[in-house]
């Protein structure tokens, strides 16, 4: 493997410390050395390869803590649930996943895929057959019979697309034993869900404080942690209390449900991006006047409480909600720290501290990754500019300069992955409207 020496860079650690112009040497997976250390073995290495990062920012790769890798673009959750083949899946995600990585993205957490893919495309990575980031994983959301954010179209019972169903306390525990012997590095759970009848009210909980705590006991007696889909403020609190680790969207909390946050020690991975995309640019891709307000309503709603939890000292995490046809893969995995920055009054460095060091919490490698220091593993990237001035510039894939991943230079001359459709993917309709008499011979 290559040794690279970084140098003239101004270096953003992701520690949350002020920039500074330090070089870095790497040498196989690891950062050797930082500042005048890097400099004196860079010098003596004779073999390694110098990175002349002037006008660049020299900071760890990107950490995206939700996000779908098989999930292959949906625009609604019938084709995500019924245009999915589970080899094509595969296959499909294995394409998908480069993305990421050319997108700056050396880490990411998937907790919940697809006919149970995570594990197999994880090990993939990791024997070097298909080239992506590191990867945690879940298997299957365990959803309780009354379902999720698909509603209805959930089973009573079995498994659906990423859904694993579980009816009683003995089969949440059959399931948990039964993903953390196929390899997961997470359980997942789907804590709130709509029900036709209250869609009006948003998502509310269909999980028991009790049935998370079977869970939480479960996963925690193996060893794994506990990441939960939670969008009100009971089902946060609740998720808390009985020991999830790590809560998504934590959305419209109250002061009940941030107490329980702070007193449990949970992390929280707000998700604001899919939000914000479908707010800001949903018209432009046909979103409905109403999902737009929906989703502008939980940021300007939510922002508060999580700005509030971060003075607590919450760990807050970047996630991108990245597999949907509004947060298509590559695009949008730096757009949670503008949202941060924007929303949440967070600096810049604040920011990237969540998408970096924090974010190593979802891949189980905390104190490990997301920090350039010396010791730590070597995901590095060199973006033109100052994101400290502008942290929108983190999303610009052109100022990409260099991708470290494990220790090893990505290419990123090739042209952008580009495909073909594949017959049955998308869910096509007839029309966009209803074809009345009126609207012909108005
Ligand atoms: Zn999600």
């Amino acid at each position: 493997m290559t040794a690279y020496w970084i140098e003239n860079g101004n270096l953003i650690d992701g520690t949350g410390e002020p920039a500074r112009s330090e070089s870095v040497l790497i040498d196989a997976d690891r950062i050797v050395a930082v500042g005048a250390e890097a400099d004196r073995l860079g010098a003596a290495h004779g073999s390694c390869e110098r990175i002349d990062a002037s006008d660049c920012a020299v900071m760890p790769g990107l950490i995206d803590s939700h996000c779908h890798i098989t999930f292959n673009e949906p625009s609604s959750n019938d084709e995500l649930f019924f245009h999915r083949r589970e080899g094509l899946a595969a296959l499909v995600a294995a394409w998908h996943v480069q993305k990421l990585l050319r997108a700056g993205v050396t880490g990411f957490l998937d907790a919940d895929v697809l006919f149970d893919l995570g594990v197999d495309l994880r090990d993939a990575i990791d024997a070097g057959m298909v080239e992506g980031p590191r990867m945690t994983t879940g298997g299957n959301a365990l959803l309780t019979a009354v379902g999720g954010t698909a509603g209805p179209l959930i089973p009573d019972e079995g498994r659906r697309g990423y859904a694993s169903v579980v009816r009683t306390r003995d089969e949440m525990v059959t399931e948990t034993r039964r993903q953390i012997k196929a390899g997961v590095d997470w359980i997942k759970i789907h804590v709130t869900g709509l029900i036709p009848r209250q869609k009006s009210a948003g998502e509310i909980q269909v999980w028991s404080l009790d049935e998370l705590r079977v869970v939480c006991d479960t996963a925690h007696a193996l060893g794994t942690p506990v990441v939960a889909h939670c969008r009100n403020s009971s089902s946060t609190a609740d998720a808390a209390r009985a020991g999830v680790d790590m809560i998504l969207h934590a959305t419209f909390m109250d002061d009940v449900a941030l107490e329980a946050v702070i007193e449990a020690g949970a992390a929280l991975v707000p998700t604001l991006t899919f939000q914000a995309n479908l707010a800001d640019h949903g018209s432009k891709v046909g979103s409905s006047p109403e999902l737009v307000e929906i989703f502008r309503n939980e940021i300007s709603g939510s922002s508060g409480m999580l700005r509030r939890a971060f003075d607590a000292g919450v760990p807050l995490l970047c996630g991108s909600e990245s597999g949907f046809s509004l947060t298509p893969y590559g695009h949008w995995h730096a757009r949670e720290m503008d949202v941060f920055v924007e929303h949440l009054g967070l600096t810049p460095l604040q920011a990237i501290r969540c998408a970096t060091m924090e974010g190593a919490r979802s891949l189980r490698l905390e104190g490990e990754v997301g920090v350039v220091a010396a010791g730590k593993l070597a995901d590095v990237i060199v973006v033109e500019g100052d994101p400290l001035s502008d942290i929108r510039l983190l999303g610009d894939r052109r100022r990409l300069r260099h991708v470290i991943s494990r220790g090893r230079s990505v290419d990123l001359s090739r042209p952008w992955p580009e495909r073909k459709p594949i017959s049955g993917e998308r869910v096509s309709g007839y029309s966009t409207q209803i074809l009345t008499w009126d609207l012909v011979n108005s």
